[in-house]
């Protein structure tokens, strides 16, 4: 026991070895350098989208002040230091330079939902409705055959420069046919493949896209899989989550037209720029969980008082999201801040291991496959299969005393 109590002190107490947040002068000047000349190369092409940016910002009243300080705010998400914040003014005015080809497979469409909302919009959502969306089936006038010259139609025209969004997982189970699309009855899996083949990159939405999401949750019926388990040879980006946050969203397309290449990506090929911390590490509770305060109950003075959701099964301290600092709903507010634990929907299979209401080291879970990052699966052989000790080291302590005066085994 105290060496595995030693373990998780120490996995808490090291210094982060995912998140490279300063990469040194010269590398920033060279990037800087890049960017510029990659900006200037854009500016020089014909937009593929006529809507202008300045008068889409002050039809929504958004003046340039907000702008700017949304820009900022976005550099340092995009871990870029200050000096690139002019670079990333100007690529947000650019992105009606990337075309975008969306397609949905088996899904229940809440990622366009995200995409779409229009209530209100932020900076994020103008920003998105700048893009080039040259195919979305749920979104766009042409249905049938019409639908599909229009799909042929951006594949020749954008051949080798487009972003394929991907949402919804796909069925590959018993002869693959239990999606199909079009007059020619294509599966879903030979239209991802034929329509991958001339994107830039492959971006994957929503936990779905990413690893199969809840189609793939046991027994699994279509045998549903994750984009990255089916498109090789090309660069995939998984945005998970259910759904993505369109902020994530937003930066991956803006970090595209900065850079030209696609953000750096942990082992799950999620951008670390947004995936790189837990959501325990930035959670507004996490004092209450250092303090061993918690919610026991529903409604009970704890939750009353906002105490940390851990011993109702919030799995915030093994998921690896910036929602705690993004939040949903036009910034205003997240699940944990509404009272809700954390189900954690942006890491593999979180149907089946996530998503009850337990803590995790009740639960006697193996650590997660896959290999998110060394520390993640230090994290998961640490502490996830071991049933007794809580999470943390301050936790372990309070989680352990609390179980002993109910009676149960440490
Ligand atoms: S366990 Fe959940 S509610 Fe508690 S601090 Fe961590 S993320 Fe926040
Ligand atoms: S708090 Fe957890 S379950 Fe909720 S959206 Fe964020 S990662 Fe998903």
């Amino acid at each position: 026991m105290s060496d595995k109590i030693e373990g998780v002190k120490k996995l808490f107490t090291s210094k982060s070895a995912r998140v490279e947040t300063n990469r040194g002068e010269s590398y920033y000047n060279n990037l800087f350098e890049r960017c510029q000349a990659r900006l200037d190369e854009l500016r020089a092409q014909e937009p593929v989208n006529r809507l202008d940016f300045s008068e889409l910002l002050s039809e929504h009243g958004t003046d340039r002040r907000d702008f700017m300080k949304w820009v900022s705010a976005t550099t340092a998400m995009l871990m870029l230091p200050p000096m690139f914040a002019p670079l990333v003014a100007e690529a947000a005015e650019l992105m009606n330079r990337a075309p975008v080809i969306w397609l949905e497979l088996q899904d229940c469409a809440g990622n366009s939902e995200a995409l779409l909302r229009s209530d209100g919009p932020k900076i994020d959502e103008i920003v998105l409705d700048i893009i080039s969306l040259e195919f979305h089936e749920t979104l766009m006038a042409p249905s049938g055959h019409q639908a599909e010259k229009q799909l042929d139609g951006a594949m020749g025209h954008f051949n080798g420069k487009y972003l394929l969004f991907v949402e919804g997982s796909i069925p590959v189970g018993a002869g693959k046919e239990w999606c199909t699309i079009g007059a020619s009855g294509e599966n879903f899996l030979d239209h991802l493949t034929r329509v991958a083949e001339g994107a830039a990159a492959v971006v994957a939405v929503g936990s779905c896209a990413t690893y199969g999401g809840i189609p793939a949750a046991a027994p699994n019926p279509t045998g549903a899989v994750g984009v990255m388990d089916v498109i090789k040879g090309k660069p995939v980006i998984n945005i998970p989550a259910c759904p993505a946050n369109p902020a994530n969203m937003v930066g991956v397309v803006l970090h595209y037209v900065l850079t030209g290449q696609v953000p750096e990506l942990d082992s799950l090929l999620r951008p670390k720029f947004a995936f790189g911390y837990r959501i325990h590490d930035n959670c507004e509770r996490r004092a209450h969980f250092d303090a061993g305060e918690y919610v026991e109950s529903w409604g009970d003075e704890g939750a009353k008082n906002n105490f940390c959701l851990y011993k109702m099964g919030c799995k915030g301290p093994m998921t690896f999201n910036n929602c705690s600092i993004v939040r949903y709903n036009e910034g205003v507010n997240w699940p944990i801040g509404v009272g809700r634990g954390c189900i954690g929907c942006s890491e593999p299979d979180f149907w089946d291991k996530y998503a009850y209401e337990r803590p995790m080291a009740d639960a006697k879970l193996k650590a997660p496959t896959g290999g998110v990052e060394k520390s993640v699966d230090e994290f998961g052989l640490g502490l996830l299969t071991a049933a007794g000790i809580g999470i943390g080291i301050h936790a372990a302590a309070s989680a352990i005393a609390g179980k002993k005066e109910d009676g149960g085994e440490a």
